[in-house]
Protein backbone atom coordinates (compact mmCIF):
# COMPACT_ATOMS: atom_id res chain seq x y z
CA UNK A 1 0.00 0.00 0.00
CA UNK A 2 1.28 3.25 -0.66
CA UNK A 3 -1.11 6.00 -0.08
CA UNK A 4 -0.96 7.64 3.24
CA UNK A 5 -3.16 7.09 6.34
CA UNK A 6 -3.97 11.01 5.77
CA UNK A 7 -5.19 11.38 2.17
CA UNK A 8 -3.13 12.89 0.06
CA UNK A 9 -5.13 15.68 -1.24
CA UNK A 10 -2.61 18.59 0.20
CA UNK A 11 0.46 19.36 -1.04
CA UNK A 12 2.33 19.82 2.47
CA UNK A 13 5.63 21.62 2.84
CA UNK A 14 7.77 20.57 5.69
CA UNK A 15 6.97 22.46 8.73
CA UNK A 16 4.92 20.54 11.50
CA UNK A 17 3.41 22.73 13.88
CA UNK A 18 3.01 21.42 17.51
CA UNK A 19 2.64 24.74 19.66
CA UNK A 20 1.79 28.16 19.13
CA UNK A 21 2.40 31.20 21.40
CA UNK A 22 0.67 34.27 20.34
CA UNK A 23 1.95 35.07 16.69
CA UNK A 24 4.34 32.19 17.00
CA UNK A 25 4.17 28.37 15.68
CA UNK A 26 6.77 25.80 16.84
CA UNK A 27 6.98 23.13 14.84
CA UNK A 28 8.41 19.40 16.16
CA UNK A 29 12.09 20.33 15.46
CA UNK A 30 11.64 23.09 18.19
CA UNK A 31 12.02 25.78 14.83
CA UNK A 32 10.00 29.01 15.70
CA UNK A 33 7.91 30.83 13.22
CA UNK A 34 6.69 33.75 13.14
CA UNK A 35 3.05 33.33 11.77
CA UNK A 36 1.73 35.85 9.18
CA UNK A 37 -0.68 33.52 7.77
CA UNK A 38 -2.81 32.66 10.58
CA UNK A 39 -4.12 29.83 9.53
CA UNK A 40 -4.95 31.41 6.39
CA UNK A 41 -6.60 34.37 8.07
CA UNK A 42 -8.22 31.88 11.20
CA UNK A 43 -6.44 32.77 14.01
CA UNK A 44 -7.28 36.58 14.75
CA UNK A 45 -6.35 36.19 17.93
CA UNK A 46 -3.25 34.40 17.64
CA UNK A 47 -2.35 30.88 19.37
CA UNK A 48 -2.70 31.30 22.57
CA UNK A 49 -5.47 33.72 23.57
CA UNK A 50 -6.64 33.27 27.18
CA UNK A 51 -9.91 34.91 26.68
CA UNK A 52 -10.76 32.04 24.16
CA UNK A 53 -9.08 29.07 25.40
CA UNK A 54 -11.05 29.89 28.56
CA UNK A 55 -14.42 30.28 26.78
CA UNK A 56 -13.74 27.40 24.87
CA UNK A 57 -12.48 24.94 28.41
CA UNK A 58 -15.74 26.57 30.31
CA UNK A 59 -18.17 25.69 27.97
CA UNK A 60 -16.37 22.10 27.36
CA UNK A 61 -16.88 21.33 30.81
CA UNK A 62 -20.57 22.74 30.65
CA UNK A 63 -22.05 21.42 27.75
CA UNK A 64 -20.37 20.72 24.34
CA UNK A 65 -22.69 19.32 21.86
CA UNK A 66 -26.87 19.02 22.02
CA UNK A 67 -29.05 18.99 18.48
CA UNK A 68 -31.00 21.68 17.07
CA UNK A 69 -33.90 19.24 18.04
CA UNK A 70 -33.71 21.56 20.95
CA UNK A 71 -33.90 24.89 22.11
CA UNK A 72 -30.55 27.04 21.53
CA UNK A 73 -30.01 30.02 24.17
CA UNK A 74 -26.19 30.17 23.34
CA UNK A 75 -27.13 30.20 19.61
CA UNK A 76 -29.36 32.60 19.97
CA UNK A 77 -27.74 35.02 22.23
CA UNK A 78 -24.61 34.95 19.40
CA UNK A 79 -26.96 35.43 16.65
CA UNK A 80 -28.67 38.18 18.24
CA UNK A 81 -24.75 39.73 18.53
CA UNK A 82 -24.11 39.31 15.55
CA UNK A 83 -27.49 40.90 14.13
CA UNK A 84 -27.10 44.04 16.14
CA UNK A 85 -23.14 44.26 14.89
CA UNK A 86 -24.19 44.06 11.46
CA UNK A 87 -26.85 44.35 8.40
CA UNK A 88 -28.29 41.09 9.16
CA UNK A 89 -31.97 40.24 10.85
CA UNK A 90 -31.10 36.14 11.14
CA UNK A 91 -28.33 33.71 11.64
CA UNK A 92 -27.60 30.39 10.19
CA UNK A 93 -24.48 28.46 12.03
CA UNK A 94 -22.31 26.16 10.29
CA UNK A 95 -19.34 24.50 10.73
CA UNK A 96 -17.13 25.94 7.78
CA UNK A 97 -16.59 28.69 4.86
CA UNK A 98 -17.70 26.33 2.38
CA UNK A 99 -20.84 25.54 4.40
CA UNK A 100 -21.97 28.80 4.70
CA UNK A 101 -21.30 29.79 1.08
CA UNK A 102 -23.80 26.52 0.53
CA UNK A 103 -26.24 28.30 2.91
CA UNK A 104 -26.02 31.51 1.35
CA UNK A 105 -26.52 30.01 -2.16
CA UNK A 106 -29.56 27.97 -0.85
CA UNK A 107 -30.94 30.94 0.88
CA UNK A 108 -31.33 32.91 -2.42
CA UNK A 109 -32.62 30.34 -4.52
CA UNK A 110 -35.10 29.74 -2.12
CA UNK A 111 -35.65 33.20 -2.15
CA UNK A 112 -37.39 33.50 -5.53
CA UNK A 113 -38.83 30.32 -5.29
CA UNK A 114 -40.41 30.96 -1.95
CA UNK A 115 -42.32 33.76 -4.28
CA UNK A 116 -43.02 30.81 -7.23
CA UNK A 117 -39.77 31.45 -9.42
CA UNK A 118 -38.04 28.24 -9.37
CA UNK A 119 -36.73 29.23 -12.48
CA UNK A 120 -34.87 32.25 -11.08
CA UNK A 121 -31.81 30.26 -9.30
CA UNK A 122 -28.42 31.35 -11.18
CA UNK A 123 -26.03 32.71 -9.36
CA UNK A 124 -23.79 35.42 -11.60
CA UNK A 125 -20.35 35.05 -9.85
CA UNK A 126 -16.55 36.18 -10.76
CA UNK A 127 -13.65 35.12 -12.21
CA UNK A 128 -10.48 33.95 -9.99
CA UNK A 129 -12.91 33.62 -7.06
CA UNK A 130 -12.39 31.19 -4.48
CA UNK A 131 -16.05 29.98 -2.51
CA UNK A 132 -14.83 26.54 -1.20
CA UNK A 133 -14.45 22.86 -1.85
CA UNK A 134 -18.18 21.48 -2.04
CA UNK A 135 -19.71 20.86 -5.69
CA UNK A 136 -21.75 23.83 -5.09
CA UNK A 137 -19.31 26.16 -4.20
CA UNK A 138 -16.45 24.89 -6.88
CA UNK A 139 -19.54 25.14 -9.36
CA UNK A 140 -19.25 28.74 -7.68
CA UNK A 141 -15.89 29.12 -9.20
CA UNK A 142 -14.58 29.32 -12.95
CA UNK A 143 -11.09 27.54 -11.78
CA UNK A 144 -11.02 24.69 -13.40
CA UNK A 145 -8.30 23.19 -11.16
CA UNK A 146 -10.50 22.90 -9.03
CA UNK A 147 -13.24 21.34 -11.18
CA UNK A 148 -10.56 18.44 -12.73
CA UNK A 149 -12.23 14.84 -12.15
CA UNK A 150 -15.17 15.80 -10.53
CA UNK A 151 -17.79 16.92 -13.24
CA UNK A 152 -20.28 17.26 -13.63
CA UNK A 153 -20.69 20.81 -11.74
CA UNK A 154 -23.94 22.12 -10.20
CA UNK A 155 -26.13 23.64 -13.07
CA UNK A 156 -26.85 27.43 -12.03
CA UNK A 157 -23.80 29.62 -11.72
CA UNK A 158 -22.36 31.60 -14.65
CA UNK A 159 -19.08 33.78 -14.40
CA UNK A 160 -17.69 37.16 -15.05
CA UNK A 161 -14.76 39.05 -14.67
CA UNK A 162 -14.10 40.59 -11.27
CA UNK A 163 -15.10 44.78 -11.55
CA UNK A 164 -16.86 44.11 -14.61
CA UNK A 165 -19.74 45.93 -14.04
CA UNK A 166 -21.19 46.12 -17.47
CA UNK A 167 -19.93 42.58 -17.95
CA UNK A 168 -22.40 41.01 -14.85
CA UNK A 169 -25.08 43.44 -16.37
CA UNK A 170 -24.53 41.96 -19.22
CA UNK A 171 -24.94 38.28 -18.16
CA UNK A 172 -28.29 39.00 -16.58
CA UNK A 173 -31.54 37.13 -17.68
CA UNK A 174 -34.71 35.89 -17.13
CA UNK A 175 -32.65 32.88 -14.80
CA UNK A 176 -31.32 35.55 -12.62
CA UNK A 177 -31.51 34.93 -8.67
CA UNK A 178 -28.31 37.44 -8.08
CA UNK A 179 -24.65 37.55 -7.31
CA UNK A 180 -22.02 36.28 -5.66
CA UNK A 181 -18.92 38.57 -4.84
CA UNK A 182 -16.02 38.38 -2.29
CA UNK A 183 -15.90 42.09 -1.82
CA UNK A 184 -12.18 41.49 -1.36
CA UNK A 185 -10.65 38.57 -3.30
CA UNK A 186 -8.44 36.29 -0.65
CA UNK A 187 -7.28 33.31 -3.17
CA UNK A 188 -7.47 35.19 -5.73
CA UNK A 189 -4.84 37.45 -4.83
CA UNK A 190 -6.08 40.06 -2.27
CA UNK A 191 -7.77 41.85 -5.15
CA UNK A 192 -10.54 45.02 -3.88
CA UNK A 193 -13.47 45.31 -5.75
CA UNK A 194 -14.48 48.93 -6.47
CA UNK A 195 -17.00 51.04 -4.94
CA UNK A 196 -18.25 51.77 -8.51
CA UNK A 197 -18.66 47.74 -8.64
CA UNK A 198 -20.35 46.88 -5.64
CA UNK A 199 -22.46 49.75 -5.97
CA UNK A 200 -23.38 49.08 -9.38
CA UNK A 201 -24.53 45.35 -8.55
CA UNK A 202 -26.29 47.32 -5.43
CA UNK A 203 -28.28 49.08 -7.60
CA UNK A 204 -28.80 46.30 -10.33
CA UNK A 205 -29.88 43.50 -7.17
CA UNK A 206 -32.64 46.55 -5.98
CA UNK A 207 -34.18 47.50 -9.36
CA UNK A 208 -34.39 43.74 -10.69
CA UNK A 209 -35.63 42.25 -7.44
CA UNK A 210 -32.03 40.32 -7.15
CA UNK A 211 -29.95 38.83 -4.47
CA UNK A 212 -26.89 40.33 -3.33
CA UNK A 213 -24.37 37.63 -1.80
CA UNK A 214 -20.84 38.81 -0.24
CA UNK A 215 -18.54 36.26 0.29
CA UNK A 216 -16.72 37.39 3.60
CA UNK A 217 -15.23 34.45 4.68
CA UNK A 218 -11.51 35.96 4.21
CA UNK A 219 -12.19 39.36 4.44
CA UNK A 220 -14.46 39.69 7.01
CA UNK A 221 -14.46 39.51 11.32
CA UNK A 222 -12.18 42.64 11.48
CA UNK A 223 -9.23 41.55 8.91
CA UNK A 224 -9.80 44.96 7.47
CA UNK A 225 -10.14 47.37 9.93
CA UNK A 226 -14.01 46.97 10.12
CA UNK A 227 -16.20 43.84 11.41
CA UNK A 228 -16.83 43.40 7.77
CA UNK A 229 -15.49 44.94 4.57
CA UNK A 230 -19.24 45.95 3.27
CA UNK A 231 -19.20 48.82 5.72
CA UNK A 232 -16.29 50.33 3.76
CA UNK A 233 -18.70 50.11 0.77
CA UNK A 234 -21.43 52.20 2.33
CA UNK A 235 -23.88 49.60 1.17
CA UNK A 236 -25.45 46.02 2.52
CA UNK A 237 -25.63 42.79 1.42
CA UNK A 238 -28.77 40.77 1.74
CA UNK A 239 -26.80 37.28 2.54
CA UNK A 240 -23.14 37.25 3.90
CA UNK A 241 -21.60 34.21 4.17
CA UNK A 242 -18.98 34.06 7.06
CA UNK A 243 -16.61 31.97 8.61
CA UNK A 244 -12.45 31.60 8.80
CA UNK A 245 -11.72 34.05 11.90
CA UNK A 246 -15.35 34.11 13.28
CA UNK A 247 -14.16 31.08 15.55
CA UNK A 248 -10.97 32.31 15.86
CA UNK A 249 -9.14 28.94 15.37
CA UNK A 250 -12.49 26.61 16.28
CA UNK A 251 -14.16 25.64 13.26
CA UNK A 252 -17.07 27.75 12.61
CA UNK A 253 -19.19 29.57 10.01
CA UNK A 254 -22.56 31.62 9.71
CA UNK A 255 -24.88 32.53 6.96
CA UNK A 256 -26.82 35.95 7.55
CA UNK A 257 -29.59 37.37 5.95
CA UNK A 258 -31.93 39.91 5.99
CA UNK A 259 -35.74 38.97 6.92
CA UNK A 260 -36.75 39.58 3.10
CA UNK A 261 -34.12 37.40 1.60
CA UNK A 262 -34.59 34.75 4.28
CA UNK A 263 -38.15 34.27 3.31
CA UNK A 264 -37.89 31.06 1.94
CA UNK A 265 -35.90 29.23 4.85
CA UNK A 266 -38.57 27.99 6.67
CA UNK A 267 -38.80 24.90 9.62
CA UNK A 268 -37.66 21.68 7.60
CA UNK A 269 -35.76 23.65 4.79
CA UNK A 270 -31.65 23.42 6.34
CA UNK A 271 -29.95 21.97 8.45
CA UNK A 272 -26.47 20.89 9.92
CA UNK A 273 -25.90 18.40 12.90
CA UNK A 274 -23.03 20.49 14.33
CA UNK A 275 -23.73 23.83 13.42
CA UNK A 276 -24.57 26.40 16.10
CA UNK A 277 -23.51 24.01 18.65
CA UNK A 278 -23.08 25.02 22.30
CA UNK A 279 -18.81 24.88 21.93
CA UNK A 280 -18.55 26.66 18.65
CA UNK A 281 -20.59 29.27 20.27
CA UNK A 282 -18.93 29.78 23.10
CA UNK A 283 -15.95 30.50 20.59
CA UNK A 284 -17.63 32.73 18.56
CA UNK A 285 -18.57 34.84 21.61
CA UNK A 286 -14.90 35.07 23.16
CA UNK A 287 -13.94 36.41 20.08
CA UNK A 288 -16.35 39.28 19.24
CA UNK A 289 -15.55 40.27 23.03
CA UNK A 290 -12.10 40.59 21.57
CA UNK A 291 -12.79 41.95 18.28
CA UNK A 292 -16.28 43.84 18.01
CA UNK A 293 -15.14 47.23 19.32
CA UNK A 294 -14.21 50.60 17.83
CA UNK A 295 -11.01 50.41 19.85
CA UNK A 296 -9.81 46.92 18.40
CA UNK A 297 -10.83 47.62 14.87
CA UNK A 298 -9.09 51.07 14.43
CA UNK A 299 -5.90 49.63 16.23
CA UNK A 300 -6.10 47.17 13.08
CA UNK A 301 -6.31 49.98 11.06
CA UNK A 302 -3.77 51.59 12.32
CA UNK A 303 -1.16 48.87 12.57
CA UNK A 304 -2.51 47.99 9.06
CA UNK A 305 -1.29 50.95 7.83
CA UNK A 306 2.19 50.73 9.41
CA UNK A 307 2.44 47.43 8.22
CA UNK A 308 2.14 48.51 4.67
CA UNK A 309 4.35 51.33 5.05
CA UNK A 310 6.96 49.50 6.41
CA UNK A 311 6.82 46.94 3.30
CA UNK A 312 6.06 49.93 0.44
CA UNK A 313 9.26 51.52 1.67
CA UNK A 314 11.14 48.48 1.82
CA UNK A 315 10.72 47.06 -1.40
CA UNK A 316 11.78 49.95 -3.27
CA UNK A 317 15.13 48.03 -2.60
CA UNK A 318 13.80 45.15 -4.80
CA UNK A 319 12.21 46.54 -7.85
CA UNK A 320 13.26 43.43 -9.18
CA UNK A 321 11.21 41.27 -6.90
CA UNK A 322 8.12 43.38 -5.56
CA UNK A 323 6.03 45.67 -7.69
CA UNK A 324 3.48 47.11 -4.65
CA UNK A 325 1.38 45.90 -1.76
CA UNK A 326 -2.13 46.38 -1.95
CA UNK A 327 -5.07 45.55 0.58
CA UNK A 328 -7.10 46.68 3.73
CA UNK A 329 -6.22 46.54 7.28
CA UNK A 330 -4.52 43.12 7.47
CA UNK A 331 -5.24 41.78 4.65
CA UNK A 332 -2.35 42.85 2.77
CA UNK A 333 -0.82 41.14 -0.69
CA UNK A 334 2.41 41.68 -1.84
CA UNK A 335 2.22 41.38 -5.11
CA UNK A 336 5.39 39.72 -6.99
CA UNK A 337 7.51 40.06 -10.48
CA UNK A 338 8.75 36.48 -9.46
CA UNK A 339 6.63 33.32 -8.98
CA UNK A 340 5.39 33.49 -5.59
CA UNK A 341 5.45 30.36 -4.36
CA UNK A 342 9.45 29.30 -4.35
CA UNK A 343 9.45 32.82 -2.64
CA UNK A 344 6.87 31.93 0.22
CA UNK A 345 8.85 28.79 0.45
CA UNK A 346 11.93 30.87 0.72
CA UNK A 347 11.03 32.88 3.42
CA UNK A 348 9.59 29.34 5.79
CA UNK A 349 12.62 27.37 5.10
CA UNK A 350 15.09 29.72 5.58
CA UNK A 351 13.62 32.70 7.76
CA UNK A 352 11.14 30.81 9.79
CA UNK A 353 8.42 32.99 8.44
CA UNK A 354 5.33 32.08 7.32
CA UNK A 355 2.83 33.67 4.67
CA UNK A 356 0.85 32.20 2.03
CA UNK A 357 0.96 32.39 -1.86
CA UNK A 358 -2.19 33.50 -3.63
CA UNK A 359 -3.69 33.69 -7.57
CA UNK A 360 -2.21 37.07 -9.39
CA UNK A 361 1.21 36.43 -8.08
CA UNK A 362 0.86 37.63 -4.84
CA UNK A 363 1.96 36.88 -1.23
CA UNK A 364 -0.15 37.18 1.19
CA UNK A 365 0.05 38.79 4.37
CA UNK A 366 -2.37 37.73 6.69
CA UNK A 367 -1.07 37.86 10.15
CA UNK A 368 -2.96 37.44 13.76
CA UNK A 369 -4.90 40.78 14.24
CA UNK A 370 -3.30 40.99 17.66
CA UNK A 371 0.70 41.16 16.20
CA UNK A 372 2.47 44.38 18.09
CA UNK A 373 5.30 46.65 16.84
CA UNK A 374 7.73 44.04 17.71
CA UNK A 375 5.61 41.63 15.62
CA UNK A 376 6.34 43.98 12.62
CA UNK A 377 9.35 44.46 13.42
CA UNK A 378 10.15 41.07 13.07
CA UNK A 379 8.65 40.39 9.88
CA UNK A 380 10.18 43.64 8.40
CA UNK A 381 13.26 41.69 9.61
CA UNK A 382 12.32 38.27 7.96
CA UNK A 383 11.40 39.22 5.27
CA UNK A 384 14.40 41.44 4.56
CA UNK A 385 16.79 39.20 4.78
CA UNK A 386 14.72 36.62 2.77
CA UNK A 387 14.75 38.86 -0.05
CA UNK A 388 18.22 40.41 0.40
CA UNK A 389 19.52 35.94 0.40
CA UNK A 390 16.83 35.21 -2.33
CA UNK A 391 18.00 34.45 -6.24
CA UNK A 392 14.97 34.22 -7.95
CA UNK A 393 14.88 31.31 -11.15
CA UNK A 394 13.10 33.71 -13.78
CA UNK A 395 10.62 36.93 -13.83
CA UNK A 396 7.22 35.64 -14.68
CA UNK A 397 6.26 36.43 -18.31
C1 LIG B 1 -11.59 29.84 2.78
C2 LIG B 1 -12.71 30.41 2.00
C3 LIG B 1 -13.91 29.68 1.79
C4 LIG B 1 -14.07 28.25 2.24
O1 LIG B 1 -13.98 28.10 3.61
P1 LIG B 1 -13.74 26.62 4.23
O2 LIG B 1 -13.83 26.85 5.71
O3 LIG B 1 -12.41 26.16 3.76
O4 LIG B 1 -14.85 25.76 3.72
C5 LIG B 1 -14.93 30.30 1.12
N1 LIG B 1 -14.82 31.57 0.66
C6 LIG B 1 -13.69 32.29 0.84
C7 LIG B 1 -13.64 33.68 0.33
C8 LIG B 1 -12.60 31.73 1.50
O5 LIG B 1 -11.47 32.44 1.65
Amino acid sequence: MSITPLMPVYPRCGVRPVRGENCHLISEDGTRYLDFASGIAVNILGHSHEHLIGAIQRQAATLMHVSNLYGSPQGEHLAQRLVDLTFADTVFFTNSGAEAVECAIKTARAYHSAAGNEHKYELITFKNAFHGRTMATISASNQEKMHKGFLPLLEGFKYVDFNDLEGAKAAMGSKTAGFLVEPIQGEGGIRDASDEFLQGLRALCDEHDLMLIFDEVQCGVARTGTLYAYEQYDLTPDIMATAKGIGGGFPMGACLATEKAARGMVAGTHGSTYGGNPLAMAAGEAVLDVVANDEFLSDVRAKGERLRGRIEQFIGDYPDLFIGVRGRGLMLGLMMKVEPRPFVAHMRDNHQLLTVSAGDNTVRVIPPLVIDDSHIDEFMERLSAAAASYAPEAPVT
